[in-house]
């Protein structure tokens, strides 16, 4: 499908797992900014709003195919077990990636600030083809939730995974975009971290988000750490480096021991035995260490292999527009 910058159609992905007290609320608002976006000429009338069902246990699947009933607008797909946000916002993405021109992510209990959308097509119809919505205040957030959620994206940082500061899944992607993101063969999804990865002009807009309409966070801490040792172990191989590091340090610290030890030994002021048995702990220790990091380096070096990613991505050429671009795996 060609891209039609001028007015495109919007595609937006929703995931929704047991969210029967908050669908009825706020699909009217989905329905309504799309409605109000076609009013306003950004969009065409063919753009849908997608429901993803993420397996869940209560009536939100039944509530989705009801509104597909009532309004063409309204679409839903439903996973066929419970898998995780990340997973149902792929299946979204991916299952409307050839039908229109854009799609927005976003969650379906109202804490994102639909409006941003606005700001979202505009920004698209700038020229970029990845708009990120980032939280500009957290003043709704408890103290504990506001600190465990940056704390999450400096330790991403330290970690050497690239994400934009305070920024989830709300997010504008264009339907060029996610053909190349397909290629992202990956099982362990941190979209977060993966997104940036494919590149092309992106920018960001700014909201601030709201509480939960009704029911409940479906990421305690235990969740969002969970997904935060994800996201590093899937996107940075960082962690294994700091073991090699580590190593190397003990290794040096060893020898400065070995040093001491001998020097001791020499003195004439130790047990007979020690210094042996010392100096033999601290070089295997260190060289231990070393072996591991460096057997790691390896491992870490599979494991990017296996994952299949595109090695380049073309965004322009002089010539020939229409033509699939990417390496096809
Ligand atoms: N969600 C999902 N599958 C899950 C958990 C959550 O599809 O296993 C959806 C959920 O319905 C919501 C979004 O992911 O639309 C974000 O979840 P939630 O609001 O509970 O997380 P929080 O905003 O508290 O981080
Ligand atoms: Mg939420």
């Amino acid at each position: 499908m060609s891209t039609n910058r001028n007015t495109p159609t919007l595609y937006i992905v929703i995931p929704c797992y047991n969210e029967q007290e908050v669908l009825p609320i706020t699909c009217k608002e989905f329905l309504a900014k799309i409605n109000e976006l076609v009013g306003l000429g950004k969009i065409t009338d063919d753009s849908r709003i997608l429901f993803v069902n993420d397996g869940s246990k209560d009536d939100t699947w039944n509530i989705i195919c009801r509104l597909a009933e009532e309004d063409k607008h309204y679409l839903g797909i439903s996973q066929s077990r419970n898998r995780g946000h990340q997973n149902a916002v792929l299946a979204g993405l991916m299952e409307a990636k050839d039908r229109c021109d854009i799609t927005i992510s976003i969650d379906c209990d109202g804490q994102d600030d639909i409006n941003a959308m606005n700001d979202m097509v505009d920004a698209y119809l700038d020229g970029a083809e990845i708009v990120y919505g980032v939280r500009n205040k957290r003043d709704t957030d408890t103290f504990f939730k506001r600190f465990t959620a940056e704390a999450f994206y400096h330790l991403l940082d330290c970690m050497g995974v690239e994400t934009v500061f305070n920024h989830a899944d709300y997010r504008l992607m264009s339907s060029r975009v996610l053909q190349e993101f397909a290629n992202f063969k990956e099982v362990n999804l941190f979209l977060r971290g993966m997104v940036p990865l494919v590149g092309f002009k992106s920018t960001s807009v700014y909201y601030a988000r709201h509480e939960r309409i009704a029911g409940e966070s479906h990421y305690p801490l235990k969740k969002m750490l969970g997904l935060a040792f994800d996201g590093i172990t899937s996107l940075s191989v960082k962690p294994i480096r700091m073991i090699t590091s580590l190593g190397f340090v003990i290794a040096l610290l060893s020898f400065i021991g070995i040093i001491w030890v001998m020097v001791g030994a020499i003195a004439g002021n130790t047990v007979h035995g020690w210094a042996s048995t010392t100096c033999l702990l601290c070089f295997l220790s260190g060289v231990q260490l070393v072996s591991v990091g460096v057997i790691g380096e390896y491992i870490g070096k599979i494991y990017m292999e296996v994952k299949h990613r595109p090695r380049y991505i073309i965004s322009e050429k002089t010539y020939d527009h229409n033509e699939d671009n990417t390496e096809q795996m």
